[in-house]
Formats: structure tokens, sequence, C-alpha cells
């Protein structure tokens, strides 16, 4: 069978696109891992109608919704590699097999990269968190850090004094500069230049942070915002480009979610520098609409 549209990767983008294409009658395959990005978070905040609630049950009611468009079907599993042909596209799966359709949209989402300190790891998603505007109003009123990391994190730190006090670890790397110390000024912010080696407590609470120097601070939670790469090698594959974001490459798009390899839209946050579920969503509900129109198009002659 050659679908109308598989869409890669089920989450907040894909599963928005895949639900446009199937009320538009179109034969869509929806090909997902099932490891959306913010699964190490306890419940997913902002999202309109579903505040609160657990990222994973927010996707089986997505998936559960889709599945009842009798022109969607959902494959389990990843799409390892992806090909155009002269009629569409063909994606090879890691299970083995092939599936073909005449557009693609990729939702894949991003990986992201935490700083080296030990401790990180286990408490991302809890008491390690990216977003203030995620997860910053269930800490509030507790001492906070933000863990400088790139260039943007003193502007990071500017936001985070509305949810607790604030103090901003250069980690000896990112010094803030004259305007960013009258803002820190402005909003009590206090400079640690001695780096975080390690974070401290029974994670995925967190206690404070130990200093190179030995000093210990407590804490009740840090910000970070880490690199991110494309989870999927599939636009690269496809010849799509990309451009640098302030944490990492994104696939280029237009404002509908266009690709530069004609036939392929992109959707979510591994095709735009600003992640938000809602606007992964979005994301997709242009590239969904897109790729239909593109298929009436196509029988215009
Ligand atoms: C810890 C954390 C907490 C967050 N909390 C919030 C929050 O509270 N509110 C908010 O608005 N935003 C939050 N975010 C941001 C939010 O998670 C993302 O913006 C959103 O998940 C992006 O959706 P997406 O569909 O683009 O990608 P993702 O949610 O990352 O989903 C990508 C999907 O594609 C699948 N996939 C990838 N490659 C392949 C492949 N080759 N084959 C098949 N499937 C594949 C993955 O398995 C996954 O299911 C949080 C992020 C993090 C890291």
């Amino acid at each position: 069978m050659v679908y109308d549209v598989i869409v890669v990767g089920g989450s907040f983008a894909g599963m928005s696109a895949a639900l446009q294409l199937a009320r538009a009658r179109q034969h869509v395959l929806l090909i997902d891992a099932g490891l959306p990005r913010n699964r190490f978070a306890d419940a997913a905040h902002g999202f309109l109608g579903h505040d609160g609630r657990p990222p994973m049950a927010i996707m089986r009611e997505a998936r559960h919704q889709l599945q009842r468009y009798p022109t969607a079907e959902i494959l389990v599993g990843e799409a390892k590699n992806a090909s155009a042909i002269e009629d569409g596209f063909v994606i090879g799966l890691a299970s083995g097999g092939k599936r073909r359709a005449r557009r693609l949209v990729l939702a894949t989402g991003v990986a992201d990269e935490l700083p080296a300190i030990p401790g990180m790891r286990e408490r991302w998603g809890a008491t390690v968190l990216h977003c203030p505007y995620c997860h910053g109003y269930e800490i509030r009123d507790h001492p906070l850090g933000v863990i400088a990391n790139h260039a943007m994190s003193a502007h990071q730190a500017v936001l985070v004094p509305d949810w607790g006090p604030t103090t901003y670890f250069t980690q000896g790397q990112f010094e803030p500069d004259i305007a960013d110390l009258r803002a820190f000024a402005a909003r009590g912010i206090a400079v640690e230049r001695t780096p975080v080696v390690e974070l401290l407590g029974e994670a995925p609470a967190l206690d404070g942070v130990r200093l190179a120097d030995g000093r210990i601070i407590e804490l009740a939670a840090v910000f970070t915002a880490p690199r991110t790469r494309p989870a999927s090698p599939l636009a690269s594959q496809l010849g799509c480009a990309h451009e640098e974001g302030s944490t990492g490459p994104y696939v280029k798009v237009d404002q509908g979610g266009v690709t530069t390899v004609s036939g392929v839209w992109a959707a979510g946050d591994t095709a735009t520098p600003m992640h938000n579920a809602t606007l992964a969503s979005a994301g997709g509900v242009l590239a969904g609409v897109g790729a239909h129109q593109a298929s009436v198009r196509a029988t215009i002659v």
C-alpha cells in the first residue's frame, strides 16, 4: 500500500498532524517509537485542558482518539531511514520492512544533552528543569539556581526570580556582561562564579549543590538549558536544510512547516528553536493541513 502521508513521530506535533490528515480522510500512517521528550516529568503544564496531567496519559488519549478514524494507522516502532523515490518516499523500519507514502511529515523531536555534572540526569524533569513556564510554579518560593551552559542562560536567569530567590552559576564560562549584571541587580539575582561540581540530596529531590571549593549552597531546583540535537537522522538523510538555534540545530521550515525538500514537512521541536508542547501541536496542525492541501493540488492539473 502507498499511504498518502507517513508521519514519523507520534507525540504533540506528530499526532496533531495525523489527526488533521485523518479528518481529511487521508490514508495516514503514524510511526512512533513512544519516547516523547517530556517523558521524564511527572506532569505536563500549560497545555490547555491537560494542565498537570502525566505526559504519557495525554499521549494515550490522543492515540486513542486518532485510532477512531478508519484511514489512520499507527505503527509502534522506529523509522530507521528515509529515501526519496520517483513518486514519493520509502521509510525503512528498524524492525525490518518498508513503508511507502507520497508525502512525509517529520515530527521526531529533539534529544537533550545535559551538562556533565554528577546528579543532573537522575533529576531531569523533576528538580533539574529547562523551562520555568513548564515547571516553575510547582517549585515556587524555594531557593532556585540557574546553571549556565550557553550564551542565553543569563536571559533564562532573569525570568526565574518570579518563581523564587535565584542564584546564577556562571560555571566559570558564562560571565554576565554589564547589561546582564544590571538586570540581575534589578531582579535580585546572586552571582556565583565557582563552578557547581555535584548535585546533592536523594534524587529526584534536590537539597543543594556542591561547589568546586567545597561550599554547599542549598537549592530546591535548578534550571539549565541543555544542548539539543535532532532525535532522528531522517531529515538529514533526505537532505533537508537545517538552521542553528540557541541550543542546537533544527530543520529549516517555512511558516507552514514545508522543508527545503519537496513533499516533506517538519513540525514540533525538531523544526523550531521554541520548544513547547502547544507550539509543537500547532506546528503539527500546520504540517498536516499543508500535506493534505498539497495532495489536493496534485489532483488539479
Ligand atoms: C523534562 C521536560 C519537561 C517538559 N515539560 C513541558 C511542559 O510541562 N509543558 C510544555 O509545554 N512543554 C514541556 N516540555 C517541552 C515539550 O516536551 C516539547 O516541546 C514537546 O514534547 C515537543 O513535541 P514533539 O512532538 O515535537 O516531540 P517529542 O515530544 O519529543 O516527540 C517525538 C516523538 O517522535 C518519536 N520518534 C523520534 N524519532 C523517531 C523515529 N526515527 N521513528 C519513530 N518515532 C520516532 C519519539 O519516540 C517521540 O514519541 C518539556 C520538555 C522536557 C525535556
